[in-house]
């Protein structure tokens, strides 16, 4: 952001207003002799309405780059349907979306959704199409899986959201999700993201493990481009040079989301951490950092799932997490 001042204003007590607004900037000479002097606004600045920085005293003009992602930046601070029954986003409190990592079976969907239920959840998850780094683990049970998600959701009144993982199966979740789940593998899949974006249905990307913030938010706008109703962004875990948990949960992604830019954003503690002693504390530390919601795997019984059992939550702590962070 460029602030042209009056050229009789000094620019070090322009500078010093702005800094009270939590602006830091650095002054450019004039471009001519006698002219009017500039200050640049340093980018780790608080996100202050421009309008505001045209009112301080000493301001000439505020000249602001256009956005990358225009429609994303309309999201900003309120809340957006998921569902008839769930809105997530701006001051609404935070949502609880839980469920196993894969639907395995018509028992185990069905457990599973009484459990999310008991624990305060609004939305099911579970995949039916999984992404894994190995093609000899389990890749999920496919579009009979769909089927059980939807059932087991709608008997326990839950919305439902699901990985799509290409676009060939776009339409076949399409009619089973109330929320497109766009896997952090797919995150800069454009033909993906434009396929889902034309359903005009609400999308939660996840961000893409080595993705910066800005080519998240831009792989939201290609949604938003497409048609989508809104993008909810969850934050899963980036890689880091450190092995010792599977990812690193980026919290200060998540409270710049929330706080500088007003978007709406969740987190996933168990992807994050890969394993279950963890999420607990993340869940809590990422609501602290003002995510609206949470997407946390849990299973009947871990030691049994086919896949991500090391991070997932037993039924009693997630029936204790829910009562405690999503007291109804
Ligand atoms: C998932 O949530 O099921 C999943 C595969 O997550 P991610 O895309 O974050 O790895
Ligand atoms: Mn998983």
């Amino acid at each position: 952001m460029l602030i042209t001042l009056n050229k009789s204003a000094d620019p070090k007590e322009v500078q010093r207003r702005l800094y009270r607004l939590g602006l830091w900037s650095q002054a450019l000479a004039p471009r001519t002799e006698g002219g009017a002097a500039s200050l640049l606004v340093a980018p780790h600045s608080a996100t202050i309405d421009p309008e505001r920085i045209a009112r301080v005293q000493g301001v000439a003009e505020v000249s602001v780059p256009k956005s990358p992602h225009p429609r994303v930046d309309e999201l900003a601070r309120r809340g957006h349907a998921i569902n008839d029954q769930v809105s997530i986003g701006g001051d609404l409190p935070p949502v609880l979306m839980a469920g196993p990592c894969s639907v395995e079976s018509e028992e185990t969907a069905f457990e599973s959704a009484r459990i999310a239920k008991r624990a305060g959840a609004q939305i099911m998850r579970g995949g039916a199409f999984k992404p894994r780094t190995s093609p000899y683990s389990f890749q999920g049970a496919g579009r009979e899986a769909l089927g059980w998600l939807r059932a087991a959701a709608d008997a326990e009144g839950l919305g439902v959201v699901t990985e799509v993982m290409s676009e060939h199966e776009v339409e076949a979740v399409g009619e089973v999700a109330d929320l497109m789940q766009i896997g952090s593998r797919n995150m800069q899949n454009y033909a993906l993201l434009r396929a889902v974006g034309q359903l005009h249905k609400p999308v939660l990307l996840k961000r893409g493990m080595a993705a910066t913030i800005d080519e998240w938010l831009q792989a939201g706008e290609h949604c938003m481009a497409a048609g989508a109703s809104v993008v909810i962004f969850c934050e899963r875990g980036i890689h880091s040079f450190d092995p010792s948990t599977r990812n690193l949960l980026d919290l200060s992604a998540v409270a710049l989301l929330r706080h500088a830019y007003g978007l709406p954003v969740v987190a996933d503690p168990s992807h994050a951490t890969g394993r279950k002693d963890l999420v607990v504390p993340l869940a809590h530390a990422a609501l602290a950092a003002g995510a609206h919601g949470l997407l946390v795997e849990a299973h009947p019984d871990p030691a049994e799932a086919l896949s991500d059992g090391p991070q997932a939550l037993d039924p009693d702590q997630l029936i204790a997490l829910g009562q405690k962070a999503f007291p109804s």
